[in-house]
């Protein structure tokens, strides 16, 4: 009795392993997922944005593409995430704006 008790206890070690293991396989699939979900959201967002004129887009040198909504009120990025290189726009902000008043 006792080592057949050793024995599950054994079996279950095993067992919650395999099932720890799979959880992270879950997981991590799971996430991936969500990874695709929120690229699929992003673009979505960003072509109705674009389509509302919504969006200042600007192409960095490096190729990446730089959106930035215009409705809120967001510390917009002064340079490219990417490269690093500042962003050169001719689109005057809100904050220039104000300061010429
Ligand atoms: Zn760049």
């Amino acid at each position: 009795m006792t080592a057949r008790k050793h024995q599950m206890k054994k079996k279950t070690v095993r067992q919650l392993s395999a099932e720890m293991e799979q959880l992270r396989t879950d997981t991590s699939n799971a996430f991936m997922g969500y990874g695709q979900l929120l690229d699929q959201l992003n673009t979505i967002l960003t072509l109705l944005l674009d389509k509302m004129d919504l969006l200042d887009r600007s192409d960095c040198e490096c190729g990446f593409k730089i959106n930035i909504p215009l409705f809120v009120e967001l510390d917009s990025p002064k340079s490219c995430p990417q490269c690093g290189k500042d962003i050169e726009n001719g689109q005057t902000t809100l904050d220039e704006f104000s300061e010429e008043e």
